[in-house]
């Protein structure tokens, strides 16, 4: 059965590093706006050269660009593959974007599972965050170091790289545009009841225990 599901939660909350362990524990497959902004700003491309400022202020890019990339991705998996939007939609018309996007992929969203966290500690999260410059996987300066210091678990790689938008001034504005334009889309699916609550300040094996119940 193929599943659509979203990660919903403020920056820092666990989503990727979520998202990662459902890619190599059921096979699903990641579509990160962020991390396909990153690759855009990287590759110098349009879309990059548009959205680098926004990001590094810790702003939204536009509902157009951010939707334009899911339907792309989406089409590039095909029909077959199960998904997990990592920070998308984070807005109204990104949620009603993103219903469209499926019917016509004759997808349907099964569900939304609300990371939950303590604010005060996001900051924590965000600011202890590293990954392999070779890989991308994620790691914390505290909650999940390399098991061999220096030493990628996944590739073995020895390099590792930090976002410029994760510096506590720019947190607090993602936090400030969560609360203003992503929390309030929650009852949208809400009403639907496709939303499954989880303690996003368990540890990462507990947590990832929680979402893979919800999903069955
Ligand atoms: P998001 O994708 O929601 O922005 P990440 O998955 O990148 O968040 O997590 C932010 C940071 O917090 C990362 O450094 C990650 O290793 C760490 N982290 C994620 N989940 C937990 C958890 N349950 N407990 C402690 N640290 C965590
Ligand atoms: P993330 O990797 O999800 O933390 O996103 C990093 C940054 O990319 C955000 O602070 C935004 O500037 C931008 N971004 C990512 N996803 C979206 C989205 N769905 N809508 C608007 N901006 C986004």
């Amino acid at each position: 059965m193929t599943l659509n599901i979203i990660l919903l939660g403020p920056p820092g909350a666990g989503k990727g590093t979520q998202a990662a362990r459902l890619e190599e524990e059921k096979g699903m497959v990641q579509l990160s706006t962020g991390d396909m902004l990153r690759a855009a700003v990287k590759a110098g491309t349009p879309i990059g050269l548009q959205a680098k400022a926004v990001m590094d202020a810790g702003e939204l890019v536009s509902d157009e660009i951010v939707s334009g990339l899911i339907g792309e991705r989406l089409d590039e998996l095909g029909g077959e593959t199960s998904v997990i939007f990592d920070g998308y939609p984070r807005t109204a018309a990104q949620a009603d974007a993103l219903d469209a996007i499926l019917a016509a992929r004759g997808r349907k969203l099964d569900h939304v599972i609300e990371l939950q966290v303590d604010e005060d500690a996001l900051v924590d999260r965000i600011t202890g965050r590293f990954s392999c410059a070779a890989c991308g996987a994620g790691y914390h300066d505290r909650y999940k170091q390399p098991k061999t210091p220096d030493t990628c678990d996944a590739c073995g790689g020895h390099e590792f790289k930090r976002r410029p938008d994760d510096n506590e001034e720019t947190v607090r504005t993602r936090m400030a545009e969560y609360r203003a334009k992503t929390a309030p889309i929650l009852p949208i699916y809400e009403a639907r009841g496709i939303v499954g609550r989880v303690d996003g300040m368990a540890p990462i094996d507990e947590v990832n225990a929680a979402i893979e119940a919800i999903l069955g």
